[in-house]
């Protein structure tokens, strides 16, 4: 049986696209805001609404975008219009037809449009003017794309792969993941085990807060609306948009090799402690400091991603309360308060690093519903990664 899977990918815009950019966004924020107005128009006299291919006919040729993104900027609108028209008639009087007149608009280019060059991709514009190309990378997910969104900056790629359904593995191996600020994730089976550092993220968000509090207190000194106002702000939205992107890449890095590690081992099932749990009784406990590091945000993310790339290779993930998970000692049960990287049980002596300790308990706990003392202790051999190497350049352009 055959099953597609959908891949979203992001590629960034390079700057001698921007203008062209902008203007394409200019004209779709432009169509959006003529189609809200003509359907407002129709709605409030009680006239009937124009139907789609209306207008499309009505704007053929009249607006400056490739014929196709016109054609797929009105199906948007009109599947709103629909979508929103059964919730109404569902009784859900709150549901609001589009209201909203954009200055910009992402417009979609549908993938019959679109053109593969020489791993350039083309997106079509209006007549008479040059499309827009980017690179895309080697690493793409390879399939079919469908579709591409011009977003500020960035290109929005929907790609679709058929996949052979993949045959469900009767192993029925498990792994046990703890997340965390010092390592975003240890994953390990019981056998062996597999470290990645958070060190690189958790530097890049501290050189943000840095530069964040710089900015702050220049922009204290200056007029609201003022030039050098604005000129801050600005610094301060590049900057943030910045520690996104490498914080987005490295979760995605991050959870490819939690996976990579689960097809290595043969690991079927995950389990992995429940954040739920996390923001409730740790928080409280844990230092500001350590709550500004990496917020309960980032690990919701990389749980996120992990629950579908783990998908694509029938890996289950499932989560349980890590509650004591950090605190029992996998040898001999007695309950220990950590204090640093190492764990150390005072009952029996028994020492492991402490991330390690979080993996196998919460594995133990998985598979038996209870920690059960001395079935599976920590690997003597623990690998450790970084998510991705990060150039020291781009550390100190954050902050
Ligand atoms: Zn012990």
């Amino acid at each position: 049986m055959q099953e597609t899977t959908v891949f979203t990918y992001r590629v960034s815009l390079p700057p001698r696209e921007w203008a062209k950019a902008s203007d394409t966004r200019y004209a779709a924020g432009d169509l959006w805001t003529r189609l809200v107005k003509i359907h407002r128009f129709c709605r409030r006299r009680h006239w009937p609404w124009p139907t789609e291919s209306q207008l499309k006919t009505h704007f053929k040729r009249r607006v400056p975008l490739h014929s196709q993104t016109v054609q797929a900027l009105i199906e948007k609108f009109c599947a709103t219009i629909d979508g929103v028209r059964t919730k109404r008639r569902n009784g859900d009087k709150r549901a609001r037809y589009p209201w909203r007149f954009r200055r910009y608009f992402n417009p979609i280019f549908k993938g019959q449009a679109l053109k593969i060059q020489h791993q350039h991709l083309l997106l079509p514009l209006r007549r008479g003017r040059e499309p827009i190309r980017v690179h895309v990378p080697k690493d793409m997910p390879t399939g079919m794309i469908v579709q591409a969104e011009l977003g500020y900056g960035e290109i929005y790629l929907t790609i679709t792969r058929e996949i052979r359904e993949p045959v469900p593995a009767a192993s029925g191996k498990a792994g046990g993941l703890d997340i965390g600020v010092i390592h975003l994730g240890m994953v390990s089976d019981g056998t062996e085990a597999l470290a990645i550092s958070g060190r690189g993220v958790r530097s890049v968000k501290q050189g943000r807060a840095k530069a964040q509090a710089k900015l702050q207190k220049k922009r204290t000194r200056t007029k609201p609306g003022s030039r050098r106002r604005k000129r801050l702000n600005r610094a301060r939205h590049r900057g943030s948009q910045k520690v996104e992107r490498v914080t987005r890449n490295v979760l995605h890095h991050t959870a490819n090799q939690i996976v990579a590690f689960c097809l290595a081992y043969g690991i079927t099932i995950l389990y992995a402690g429940d954040l739920g749990t996390l923001n409730h009784n740790k928080r409280h406990r844990r230092s500001r400091r350590t709550n500004q590091d990496v917020g309960a945000l980032e690990f919701g993310r990389l749980e996120q991603y992990l629950a579908y790339k783990l998908h694509r290779h029938n890996i289950q993930l499932i989560k349980i309360s890590e509650a004591y998970t950090s605190q029992t000692c996998p040898h001999c049960g007695h309950l220990n308060k950590v204090a640093d990287r190492t764990y150390r049980c005072r009952a029996c002596g028994y020492r492991a690093h402490r991330d390690g300790v979080g993996a196998v308990n919460i594995l133990n706990k998985g598979m038996h519903g209870e920690i059960r003392p001395g079935e599976i202790l920590v690997p003597q051999r623990i690998t450790y990664r970084r998510p991705v190497p990060l150039r020291g350049t781009l550390r100190r352009s954050c902050g």
